[in-house]
């Protein structure tokens, strides 16, 4: 069976990520030009896409509605969890009418799955509410309508706007803004501000593509505390290289498989 593509040796190092781990570390150079740094960033977003082909939204969905009711209820909660209460949920109700006039406790009888079932039935409620009152039950499509609507910040607008309406958007969650810092791409840990800082680096009609393919890499990859370095096809271009172990066996054997990666 050949190997994924992360989970290949990793290839000579690029100069200015070797420049960059000689520094103590600190993934981001302040003296990689900015034409240098745009250049390793496609470079790195291009590899991304062979490393992680299936990369995609992993919440369910079948239309702007559902995408942003789901999105909501995912904060603290796995996609998966939310996965599997959203088909009853929008079986009761099926659009922000009907979500908005929900009976409270049989709406948390459904969410109780998800934990912080109360909270995550007040949200509901607030949107669905919001959405009847201002938006005539429509999700809006632009991102000055949609941040004004209760629980909704840019990331999860931006989740709404590149999968359900086909405008580009970064999406920058905790996964996504770790592993920009580790590229050395930004500096930044404001959201608002790494979301600024990347859409400098890669082209705007991939924003959605590679937020998804930025992400599944922190699932099955790049971990919060064991990063599997020594199988990371990123690794030549990496300046955060040698953070995990860069032994290939012991790297491997912390990837996760598809099947294991949506669990954060
Ligand atoms: S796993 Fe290691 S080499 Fe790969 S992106 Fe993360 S820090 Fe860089």
């Amino acid at each position: 069976m050949s190997s994924p593509a992360y989970a290949r040796p990793v290839p000579p190092r690029s100069a200015p990520a070797r420049r960059a781990a000689g520094r103590g570390g600190e993934p981001f150079d302040p003296d990689e030009t900015q034409l240098a740094r745009t250049r390793r960033a496609r470079r790195m977003a291009r590899e991304l896409a062979v490393i992680h082909p299936d990369a995609h939204c992993e919440l369910d969905f079948t239309n702007a509605f559902e995408l942003l009711v789901a999105t909501v209820l995912s904060a603290q909660t796995t996609d998966k969890t939310v996965n599997k209460v959203t088909p009853s949920l929008f079986a009761r109700y099926p659009d922000a009418v009907a979500l908005a006039g929900a009976d409270r406790a049989e709406l948390e009888e459904i969410l109780k799955p998800t934990g912080f079932f109360r909270a995550k039935a007040n949200s509901a409620l607030g949107l669905a509410r919001a959405l009847v009152e201002r938006f005539d039950g429509e999700v809006p499509g632009r991102m000055a309508d949609l941040v004004t609507l209760p629980g909704v910040g840019r990331k999860t607008a931006n989740v709404v706007l590149g999968n359900a309406f086909g405008v580009p958007g970064l999406t920058v969650d905790t996964h996504f803004g770790r592993l920009v810092r580790r590229f050395g791409w930004t500096a930044e840990e404001d959201p608002v501000k790494v979301e600024a800082e990347i859409a400098e680096l890669v082209p705007k009609r991939e924003w959605t593509m590679f937020s998804h393919r930025v992400i599944f890499h922190g699932r099955r990859v790049c971990h919060a505390k064991k990063a599997a370095c020594g199988a990371c096809g990123l690794a030549r271009w990496c300046p955060s290289y040698g953070i995990g172990p860069t032994d290939p066996e012991v790297a491997t054997a912390l990837v996760k498989t598809p099947v294991a990666s949506d669990t954060e």
